[in-house]
């Protein structure tokens, strides 16, 4: 029981710290084990065996390292689609003026911290230049954080020529981006019309494909989502004013489907002051918000009946949201209808797999990296258990560990 003492946050206030050595496997029992790929096993001991898991058997009498007999042990959760640096500045506003670099950097790392804490161990950020030093950081070991992915720039200017659209994205991969970032559609504060043409949409795709990237697609209308489609991305984000034809098509070309619906408008509105008057945070632009989260539950609904369609689990976490990822997945269960085992498995392998690293994390399994959490409750009959988080390992490193006060 010694290990339980450990508690909240000693990761961050004297580094990071392991329990085990490198010859002493950490052993977890798990009441309930959510493999992430729709098994579930009762009673199961976790190996973990330095940065990886050994094996996962059935947990007989053994002593093990951590005990969670009454609590729910899950993959690490991912989420897709955050802007990691995105927060509120000195002034308690979205907008930043005259922040320094190093506080920009900082705030960045302390959204980082609070993401890994709530359970999310790999987040993928779309993306601006702060988030590669971040990367950086974070993968030194030391600074608290999920795994972090990044687009680095995000191609927004429609008046690039063909050819000016390859050197963008052949300049994001220079510069260190593992996914490309386009936009295809307005924001949904300006209506979500087509922006790029069909030809820039696919010169960015082909490009990044022939460098061995994915590409993420902003694309509220029908139109950019076709687009994307056939320009061969990987993702289509919001896509909410897609129909039947539009998830019909994503599923007939296995491109993934990343809707947002239960935490980034109501994040904005929640904090609606702190946006109001910035570029197009007006009060059309929130109406455009408000009218959304009808439009998103009715089209995720829709969504939901496409069998075939990847439906993967991206926040578009901003400032505001970060810590809060799982909101998006319980509401997907509360309010969507989402079974709760489809949208977990939407946060983890599949999320996975949207990221190209399936052999890597999102599920549970021997040789699989040992990023995992426990929960207080079972997500499968109360989706809200993800918010409460008690310990999180990633990497077969402990981050949190409050199993002790419960
Ligand atoms: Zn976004």
């Amino acid at each position: 029981m010694r290990h339980f003492a450990l508690g909240l946050v000693v990761a961050a206030v004297l580094g990071v710290t392991n329990v085990a050595t490198a010859q002493q496997a950490i052993t977890i029992r798990a009441g309930t084990l959510i493999d992430g790929k729709g098994g579930v096993q009762r009673n199961a001991v976790v190996v973990v065996d330095g940065k990886r898991i050994g094996r996962i058997g059935a947990g007989e009498s053994d002593h093990v390292t951590y005990d969670f007999a009454r609590l729910t042990v899950l993959p690490g959760l991912i989420d897709t689609h955050v802007h990691v640096g995105g927060h509120f500045g000195k002034d308690g506003r979205a907008s930043t003026p005259g922040e320094t670099p190093a506080e920009e950097a900082l705030y960045a790392a302390e959204n980082a911290y609070t993401i890994l804490m709530a359970g999310f161990t790999t987040v993928q950020s779309v993306g601006a230049p702060i988030d590669v030093p971040l990367r950086e950081a974070i993968a030194r070991g030391r600074l608290p954080g999920p795994r972090l992915l990044t687009s680095v720039y995000q191609l927004i200017d429609t008046r690039l020529t063909l050819d000016e659209v390859r050197q963008f994205v052949r300049k994001a991969v220079a510069d260190g981006a593992d996914v490309i970032k386009i936009f295809a559609s307005k924001s949904i504060r300006e209506g979500g019309g087509q922006t790029l043409s069909d030809d820039q949409v696919l010169a960015a795709c082909s490009e990044a494909k022939a460098l061995g990237k994915r590409v993420w697609v902003h694309a509220h209308a029908p139109s950019a989502v076709r687009a994307a489609v056939f320009g061969g991305c990987t993702t289509v984000a919001h896509g909410s004013q897609i129909s039947d034809a539009e998830a019909d098509l994503m599923a007939e070309h296995g491109v993934f489907f990343e809707p947002q619906t239960g935490l980034l408008l109501q994040n904005y509105l929640e904090n609606k002051a702190r946006f109001l008057g910035i570029g197009n945070y007006n009060e059309a632009g929130f109406k455009f918000m408000e009218d959304g989260i009808a439009l998103n539950d009715a089209m995720f609904k829709m969504a939901i009946r496409h069998k075939g369609l990847k439906i993967n689990m991206g926040t578009d976490a901003v400032a505001g949201a970060h810590g809060q990822n799982a909101r998006e997945i319980i509401y997907r269960v509360q309010k969507g209808g989402q079974p709760a085992m489809d949208a977990i498995v939407g946060a983890t392998s599949l999320n996975a797999e949207a990221l190209g690293l399936q052999s890597e994390i999102g599920s549970l399994a021997p040789g699989m990296a040992a990023d995992l959490i426990a929960v207080d409750g079972d997500p499968l009959t109360d989706i809200t258990a993800l918010q409460r988080i008690v310990f999180v390992m990633k990497g077969g490193q402990v981050y949190r560990n409050t199993a002790a006060a419960k």
